[in-house]
C-alpha cells in the first residue's frame, strides 16, 4: 500500500510520532477468543500492517448472556502479539481495574467503549487511573447522540494529563429499524470537530454499520470528511465470531478495502480550485439563505392555518393530510434523485415545527 494519509502537523504529536507510511488503522477481532485465534489473527494482518492490533478483552454486553469477554488471561496474549509480530496492541477498558491491569501488561493503546462514555462516574475512575501515563488512549462517543458526553469524556481523560489523546466514532443508536446498527450522525463529530481541531478522529466503521458490505462506504465517507484513521474489526472466520459477527471482516477483506479507500488530500493549494470552490460556496450561501426565506414563508402559513383551525374548533394535527402529503413529497424528492431517508427526516421535523407554531394562541 503506497497511499499515505496527509495528517496536519500542527499538534498532532503521537500520530507523528507513529510515521505513518499508510493510513492510520486500528484492526484486529471484536473480542480475543483463544490464544491461538489472536496470534493467527495477527499474523494474518501482517501484510496490512495496522498500526494497532485490536482485541476486546472485557467486553460490555448489552444483555447479559453474551460472549463478555475471556478477561485479564487474554492480556498475554497480546503481549506475544507486540513481541512476535512487532504489533503495538489496543483494548478496551471499561473501570479502573481494567486500566491497572492493561498497563500492566504493556498495551499501548487504550479506548473507553461507547457504554462507558455514558457514565461521568466510570469515565472520571479511568482517568484517575490513567494519571501519569503516556499511553494513547481514545474516547469512543457515547451510545446516545449526546455530543456533551462525548466532550466531557474527552475533558475528563485530558484533565489528568493525558497528552495522547484522540476520539472514535462509532455511531449512536436509535429507536427505528435502520441500515445502520448505529446511525453516524455526521454533524455531531463535526461538532467535536470544531470543539477539539487539534484532536485526532477515527471512524470505526464497524460498530456503525453491523454489516460487512456497508463498511467500505462509510470509511470513504469518512476519509472524504478528512477524518484520521479507521478502526475495523478483523476476524480469521468472521461469521463464526463470539461477537459481532456480522460486522467483522477477515484479513483478505481489509486489505482489498484498504486498497480501494482513495486518501484525499486535506486541502489543495491550486489557485483554479481555490477560486473554483469560493464560487461554488457562494452559490451555496445564497440557496441557504434562500432556504431559510422559503421556510420563514411556510411557518407563516402554517401560522394563518393555526388561526384558522382555532376559530372553527378544530384539532390541529390532521393525520389523514400529513399520511398523503409524506409519501407524495418523498416520491417528488426521490424523481429528483434525493435520498429517501433525509427528504423523511427534513418534512418530519419541518412539520413538528410546523404544529408547535399552529398551537400558539394569538
Ligand atoms: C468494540 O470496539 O468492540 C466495542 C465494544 O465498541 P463500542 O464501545 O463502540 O460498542
Ligand atoms: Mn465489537
Amino acid at each position: 500500500m503506497k497511499k499515505s494519509l496527509q495528517i496536519k502537523k500542527e499538534n498532532r504529536h503521537w500520530l507523528d510520532q507513529l510515521n505513518l507510511d499508510n493510513p492510520f488503522l486500528i484492526a484486529g477481532p471484536c473480542s480475543a477468543e483463544t490464544e491461538e485465534q489472536v496470534l493467527l489473527t495477527a499474523q494474518a494482518l501482517i501484510e496490512v500492517r495496522p498500526s494497532f492490533f485490536r482485541a476486546g478483552i472485557w467486553k460490555p454486553r448489552t444483555r447479559p448472556g453474551g460472549f463478555e469477554g475471556v478477561g485479564e488471561k487474554g492480556l498475554p496474549w497480546l503481549e506475544k502479539v507486540r513481541k512476535d509480530f512487532n504489533l503495538k496492541v489496543a483494548t478496551e477498558v471499561g473501570n479502573a481495574y481494567h486500566v491497572e491491569k492493561a498497563l500492566k501488561h504493556n498495551i499501548d493503546l487504550l479506548w473507553i467503549g461507547a457504554r462507558t462514555t455514558v457514565n461521568p462516574f466510570a469515565v472520571q475512575e479511568i482517568a484517575e487511573a490513567l494519571r501519569g501515563t503516556d499511553k494513547i488512549v481514545l474516547v469512543k462517543n457515547p451510545v446516545n447522540p449526546d455530543l456533551s458526553l462525548w466532550l466531557g469524556g474527552i475533558e475528563r481523560i485530558k484533565s489528568v494529563g493525558i497528552q495522547n489523546l484522540g476520539a472514535v466514532h462509532r455511531g449512536f443508536s436509535s429507536y427505528e429499524t435502520l441500515y445502520y446498527r448505529n446511525k453516524p450522525e455526521w454533524h455531531i463529530p463535526i461538532e467535536l470537530k470544531k470543539e477539539f481541531p487539534q484532536l485526532p478522529l477515527i471512524l470505526d466503521p464497524s460498530h456503525i454499520c453491523g454489516r460487512r458490505d456497508a463498511i467500505l462506504d462509510t470509511s470513504q465517507t469518512a476519509l472524504d470528511l478528512n477524518y484520521d484513521g479507521l478502526m475495523i474489526e478483523t476476524h480469521l472466520d468472521p461469521d463464526s465470531a463470539w461477537s459481532d459477527s456480522k460486522q467483522q471482516i477477515s484479513p483478505i477483506e481489509l486489505i482489498d478495502l484498504m486498497n480501494l479507500i482513495v486518501i484525499p488530500q486535506a486541502t489543495s493549494n491550486k489557485k483554479t480550485f481555490q477560486q473554483k470552490l469560493d464560487i461554488f460556496r457562494s452559490e451555496l450561501d445564497v440557496i441557504d439563505n434562500n432556504l431559510i426565506e422559503l421556510l420563514n414563508e411556510r411557518m407563516s402559513v402554517s401560522q394563518v392555518i393555526g388561526h384558522l383551525k382555532q376559530q372553527e374548533n378544530v384539532a390541529i394535527l390532521q393525520s389523514d393530510r400529513w399520511g398523503k402529503t409524506l409519501p407524495l413529497l418523498i416520491k417528488e424528492a426521490e424523481n429528483k434523485g434525493l435520498n429517501q431517508e433525509f427528504i423523511t427526516e427534513i418534512f418530519k421535523r419541518v412539520h413538528v415545527e410546523s404544529i408547535k407554531i399552529q398551537r400558539k394562541k394569538k
